[in-house]
């Protein structure tokens, strides 16, 4: 068996022609969205995802407004700055790229951000939000993730789903994503005894740990939908997921490819997000 590819690109591209049309629509109401990206110090990592984000957002429609600061800057400055883009009416989102370096506060820098502005879903009162099933903006990974289960029409209601991984960006957010839809979810973390006994009854499986190719086809149930959120950097330069794809796609009915499958979903996401959060301030 060789499982069927869910194409993040495909779907994305498709995504983003209707939410540019949205974009459109407001713009000729004056009310062009508008995001707000702050990215604090030189990671790479984090200037090609904001790079890539800046560029999302000019083929959409969106107007966006980037705000750097050096590595050594004082959280002060950059709660400052969160405060101006909160007062700002031409823009509907903010974004904080992390990491941050340690002298800036993640959880102060993301609960400074105004809930409604908060367009990644990072922010307490989102997540509690979630926690309750009412999300107003959903964190954008899992939410991608959640898009490319639906967009392939595989049942998720009463499916044993795991989730390798519980950051609160990814793995948390995901799995209470599939609780909301009556999955009977997992969640396996660093700690977990026999993963591969979990993961070979999974129906649906994330996996978001940043190792690469930890997931092997041996631990997948045959024919699962196996969506990989990893994005991992080899010596030879290339991108590789968590999953071992080769081995992985001889078991697997559904699988993501790295590039090409989570990552432009959760672009696609933070446009959705910013849009929908420019319509809810237009009214
Ligand atoms: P974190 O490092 O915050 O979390 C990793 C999680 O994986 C932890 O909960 C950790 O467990 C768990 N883990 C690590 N090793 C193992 C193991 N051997 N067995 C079981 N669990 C393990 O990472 P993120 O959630 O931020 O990101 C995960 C991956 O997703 C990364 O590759 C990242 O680059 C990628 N990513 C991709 C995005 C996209 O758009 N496609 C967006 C965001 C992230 P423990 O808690 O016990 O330490």
């Amino acid at each position: 068996m060789s499982a069927q590819i869910i194409d993040g690109a495909a779907l994305s591209a498709r995504l983003r022609a209707e939410l540019k049309q949205r974009a459109v629509t407001l713009s000729a109401r004056g009310r062009q969205p508008g995001l707000g990206v702050i990215l604090v110090g030189d990671n790479p990592a984090s200037r090609v995802y904001v790079r890539n984000k800046l560029k999302a957002c000019a083929d959409a429609g969106i107007h966006a407004e980037l705000v750097e600061f050096p590595a050594t800057i004082a959280e002060s400055a950059v709660l400052a700055s969160i405060r101006a883009l909160n007062a700002d009416p031409s823009i509907h989102g903010i974004l904080v790229q992390l990491p941050l370096p340690s002298q800036v506060a993640e959880t102060k820098v993301l609960e400074t951000i105004a809930v409604e502005k908060d367009v990644d879903g990072f922010h307490v009162q989102n997540i509690g939000s979630l926690v309750v099933g009412k999300p107003a903006f959903a964190p954008c990974t899992p939410a991608g993730c959640m898009a490319m289960l639906d967009h392939i029409g595989v049942a998720i209601e009463g499916q044993e789903a795991v989730v390798i991984g519980r950051s609160n960006i990814v793995g948390k957010p995901m799995a209470l994503m599939l609780l909301q839809r009556s999955a009977t979810v997992t969640i396996c973390t660093s700690r977990t005894r026999d993963l591969s006994g979990h993961t070979r009854r999974a129906d649906i499986l994330v996996v978001a740990t940043g190792k690469p190719h930890m997931v092997t086809g041996a631990m997948i149930k045959p024919g699962a939908v196996v969506i990989d959120v990893g994005i991992n950097r080899l010596s030879d330069g290339k991108l590789c997921g968590d999953v071992d794809f080769d081995s992985a796609k001889e078991m697997a009915a559904w699988i993501t490819p790295v590039p090409g499958g989570v990552g432009p979903m959760t672009i696609t996401m933070l446009l959705s997000n910013t849009v929908r959060a420019a319509e809810l301030a237009t009214g």
